[in-house]
């Protein structure tokens, strides 16, 4: 498969054509942001780290019969994967109140939360992201009624799925952000990537952070983090 022009570069990866209509090429970049891309770093190892996480993770969602834009992984940083149209949303699933949701709604970090709790953010860099409701989505032209509905059930089954996987290596899933896209056929998949930079993942045992926030709040190195998840992933 030919790597062909740049069609995109966001603030983890770039998106290359490649010699197929229908399959795209996602390199992953040794860079890490955060604060909406204001604090920014390189971190070599990144790259490889976040390509292959989500590479096992999407297979094991593929397994499980949830559909996604992974077809395979052509280099250590690289993968294929199906050309979708982009919704420009950020779906945010939350287990256990973190982040944001602690912050706003002052709930002490690590309470669990009676069922999972679903938060849409409309994904513009210049307004920074705003958090939104089903009818802003409609309104907007987002997505129909039909589509929000398949997007909050598809999320609903992938954290279902995630929960259950992160458990078996140790990890307990606080919360996670998904992007979904259509297919030319039509078909709503998942898309973009997981990783630990786009999940919160405490260690079920220490409690520890498995995940960016170790960059985000400056705790340490993320390579070594990253690389026990990948580990504890293919030992699985
Ligand atoms: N998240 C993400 N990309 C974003 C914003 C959030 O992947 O642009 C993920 C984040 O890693 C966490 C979850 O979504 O797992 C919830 O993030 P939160 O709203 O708490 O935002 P934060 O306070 O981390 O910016």
């Amino acid at each position: 498969m030919e790597r062909n022009e740049l069609l995109y570069t966001g603030k983890a990866k770039k998106i290359y054509a490649t010699n197929q209509e229908n399959v795209l090429l996602a390199e992953y970049l040794d860079q890490a942001t955060a604060l909406n891309g204001l604090k920014k770093d390189k971190v070599e190892g990144k790259g490889r780290l976040n390509n292959q996480i989500t590479g096992r993770i999407f297979e094991y969602l593929a397994e499980k019969g949830i559909g996604n834009h992974y077809l395979k992984e052509t280099s250590k940083t690289e993968q294929l994967i199906k050309r979708v149209e982009m919704i420009s949303l950020e779906v945010v699933v939350r287990n256990v109140s973190a982040g944001s949701f602690s912050k706003r709604f002052g709930v002490e970090e690590g309470t669990d939360l009676p069922f999972p709790v679903l938060e849409f953010y409309y994904k513009k860099d210049k307004l920074d992201d705003p958090f939104m409701n089903d009818e802003h989505i409609f309104v907007l032209g987002i997505a129909t009624k039909e589509e929000i509905l398949e997007i909050k059930k598809q999320t609903i089954e992938i954290n279902t799925v995630l929960v259950e996987m992160f458990k078996k290596i140790g990890i307990r899933l606080i919360d996670f952000k998904v992007e979904f896209g259509k297919t030319a056929d039509g078909e709503m998949i998942l898309a973009d990537e997981i990783s630990p930079d786009t999940c919160r993942l405490w260690d079920s045992t220490t409690s520890d952070h498995l995940d960016k926030d170790i960059y985000r709040r400056d705790l340490g190195n993320i390579i070594p983090v990253y690389q026990e998840v990948l580990e504890r992933l293919n030992n699985m």
